[in-house]
């Protein structure tokens, strides 16, 4: 196999970790590195001063972005640290990784920036990988179960630093109803200064996520997101390279699906996270209630509504056999739905019971899901500098070569 120097890079830190030294944390200091935003999750063993991510550029001007793992006893962790020359540079038990020029991803410079109310705008929008601009409309996640992986419910405030909360509105839809304009003219006026930053210059992926609000609540989400794209679109349509992107568990309603495609959203994306039962129930038991078949149908029928390569599912590899997700993977793709997946990761708050993937089940994976995509002529979301955990756009883009 044939792995170039970023990429391998990308991959030991996705599957050891990564540590810093004391100089490369004050160097972080000194470059402006983007820290943990705690908008979502947040790597376990991690405190708020942590690096998010690094940029990793080959000898040919490749790029791509990685998130900031942390490590864990199995594997000896990648060691960033900074040479004479006061650059980065990574380890791996003594020995150097070479022809890589590695970067902290910077705060963008709206983070320090505050509307005419005096919020700080991050309260409506922040950034993840290199250029993904991301809205959450609220915190937390009101899924009647929680996914074993996801600490989204850790990041939910007791101070009054969020503008919506998941569960507040699953018990109380009329707060959306009474607030919203408000929210829309904030929203706007942070997208309206965010959206000249340096991050943006090449593109933008908008993408609009949150956790879930109640099950009984699923319709209502949808209208809520028509409603965000349908008020920002006018401001960001140039910027984007794929449009307008959704996050979410889908609704109910098919007409809710109709209603998101004629409000600007372009794509929709339903992540079952896993593929197989007994998996998908024991790792994702709110989703499981749901049903494996609920998501399969909806995606199936977003496809037409929103076009082929225009509906995305994304797993989290390691949680199942990788044979038996790639076989979930090739089926959906035939249907024009794209597959993709993260690496597991450990975040805070998470209840698991598994390890980390292996290096070569990741390799396999991606490998694989790079066939599948060219088969049913799809392509890999966003780009290497959005997707940070994951390795679907190398391996699409010649970087991993299986000989
Ligand atoms: S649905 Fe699952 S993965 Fe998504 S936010 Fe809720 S708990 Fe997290």
């Amino acid at each position: 196999m044939i792995i170039q120097k970023e990429t391998l890079l990308k991959i030991e830190i996705l599957v050891r970790g990564v540590e810093f030294t004391q100089n490369a944390l004050e160097k972080a200091k000194n470059d402006n590195a983007k820290i943990q935003n705690l908008v979502y999750n947040m790597p376990e063993n991690s405190n708020i001063y942590r690096p998010q991510e690094l940029l990793i550029k080959g000898k040919d001007g490749y790029s791509t972005v990685v998130s900031c793992i942390t490590s864990h006893c199995e594997e000896s962790a990648v060691i960033v640290d900074v040479n004479y020359k006061n650059e980065l540079f990574a380890s791996i038990d003594n020995k150097n990784i070479d022809d890589v020029i590695i970067e902290f991803v910077k705060e963008p410079n709206y983070y320090s920036r505050t509307i005419s109310n005096g919020e700080i705008l991050k309260k409506y929008i922040s950034a993840s990988g290199y250029d993904e601009l991301n809205v959450l409309p609220w915190k937390g996640c009101a899924i009647s179960k929680v996914c074993k992986f996801c600490g989204v419910n850790t990041f939910c405030d007791k101070n009054d630093n969020e503008v919506f909360n998941a569960h507040t509105l699953s018990k109380n839809i009329q707060i959306w109803e009474s607030k919203k304009e408000e929210y829309f003219n904030n929203l706007n006026e942070a997208i309206e200064i965010a959206i000249d930053d340096e991050c943006y210059q090449e593109h933008m992926h908008l993408i609009i996520i949150s956790g879930n609000l109640s099950e009984e609540c699923l319709d209502f989400q949808s209208k809520i997101y028509a409603e965000i794209a349908e008020n920002i679109k006018s401001k960001v349509t140039n910027k984007l390279s794929e449009g307008i992107v959704v996050v979410m568990t889908p609704p109910k309603d098919v007409n809710m699906l109709i209603k998101m495609k004629d409000s600007g959203i372009q794509i929709v994306v339903f992540n079952l996270e896993v593929g197989n039962e007994p998996w998908f129930s024991k790792y994702c038991p709110g989703k499981g209630e749901l049903g494996i078949d609920f998501f399969e149908n909806k995606l199936k029928q977003a496809v037409n509504i929103f076009g082929k390569g225009n509906v995305w599912t994304n797993f989290v590899l390691g949680l199942e056999p990788v044979d038996k997700l790639i076989e979930v993977c090739r089926e959906l793709a035939k249907f024009g739905i794209v597959p993709g997946a993260n690496v597991l990761h450990f975040d805070k708050g998470n209840q698991l019971d598994c390890s980390r993937p292996k290096k070569e089940d990741v390799l396999y994976f991606f490998t694989e899901l790079s066939k599948i995509y060219r088969e049913n002529n799809i392509k890999p979301y966003y780009c290497s500098k959005a997707l940070r955990t994951s390795l679907s756009n190398e391996a699409f883009d010649g970087r991993i070569i299986n000989e």
